[in-house]
């Protein structure tokens, strides 16, 4: 292999050990910690291992976390009242709905009512529209989008200028990070190209990409001859594609591949992020970041 590896797991170690430091000053000079309420209806299994990280991160870094967790069988009117209540709790500076709701709720509805000012998740319209104004009004990047600029940032790979291709347009990973590569500034000012499942040659864009952002969820989609040499290869994809079980606990567990075929793909990229352990862990460390930069928004520091 010849491509540097960009490994998520520790570039998160980074982030939570810089976020825990920023905690520990901004509690001893004025007093309070970031607040993240996280509320889990249901008990889908999935979910509640995703927020349980989600909580045990935010303790670890000395935040107040509140977990709520509610019935499958919530009203929608009821949960907008939970939502009420955290959004006037003044030592709250995030609230997170763990998705998906059960079917009665309308999650647009649910996710329209959170205030933009607490939207960690930074899924609200208004923060859509933050985001693509950019600068000083991007307040909370989605959390995965972000981790991408992050990791990308933290190689030292240049952007300015850069040939960026994404391949995906999604609402939570293609066209948000997309508009975050474009902007002006350190970070971004990149040319961007997303393409899609009406692209006409995916390989021939793909190919001229000096950063190539893979977010389609097709195993393999990307092939070795589609990466010019030397480029970061950012791989968000993450596919089931079997099980198997592990040598260490004795569970069955997924075995998981990316969109890209990393093997035969590092010996051509100059980087490359593997699939587990590459922006999958990103992702939780940009949550916990978008909720410390609300409380600081809040300070006015
Ligand atoms: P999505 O299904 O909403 O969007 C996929 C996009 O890829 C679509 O815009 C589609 O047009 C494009 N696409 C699909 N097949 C294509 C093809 N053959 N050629 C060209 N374009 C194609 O998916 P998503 O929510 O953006 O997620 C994409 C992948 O990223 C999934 O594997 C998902 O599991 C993963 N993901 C990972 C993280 C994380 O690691 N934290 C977060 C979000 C998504």
């Amino acid at each position: 292999m010849s491509a540097i590896l960009l490994n998520g797991t520790e570039i998160r170690k980074e982030i939570l050990a810089e976020i825990q430091q920023e905690v520990e000053s901004i509690k001893a000079a004025h007093g309070v910690v970031p607040g993240l309420v996280t509320i889990l209806v249901g008990s889908n299994a999935a979910s509640l291992s995703y927020v349980s990280l989600k909580v045990k991160t935010a303790h670890s870094l000395g935040f107040k976390e509140i977990q709520d967790n509610q019935p499958d069988d919530i009203s929608e009117a009821a949960l907008l009242a939970l939502l009420a209540k955290y959004q006037q709790d003044e030592s709250i500076h995030g609230i997170l709905v763990q998705l998906p709701l059960p079917s009665h709720i309308n999650e647009k509805v649910v996710l329209n009512a959170i205030d933009p000012n607490k939207d960690v998740d930074g899924f609200h319209p208004v923060n859509v529209g933050r985001l693509v104004i950019g600068g000083t009004e991007a307040i909370f990047p989605p959390c995965t989008p972000a981790g991408i600029q992050e990791m990308i940032r933290r190689s030292g790979v240049e952007t300015r200028g850069a040939e960026v291709v994404v391949v995906g347009r999604s609402n939570i990973v293609g066209k948000p990070i997309a508009n975050m590569l474009l902007q002006k500034g350190p970070g971004a000012n990149a040319t961007v190209t997303v393409v899609h499942t009406a692209t006409r040659d995916l390989a021939a864009h793909c190919q001229r990409a000096d950063i190539l952002i893979v977010a389609a969820g097709v195993p393999g989609l990307v092939k070795p001859e589609w990466i010019k040499p030397g480029a970061c290869v950012i791989d968000v994809g993450v596919n089931r594609v079997g099980e198997t079980v592990s040598p260490t606990t004795g569970r069955t567990v997924a075995i998981l591949r990316g969109d890209v075929d990393f093997d035969e793909a590092s010996k051509i990229a100059g980087f490359i992020t593997p699939v587990p352990g590459g922006v999958g862990p990103m992702t939780i460390a940009m949550l916990m970041r978008n909720t410390l930069n609300s409380l600081k928004f809040k300070l006015g520091i």
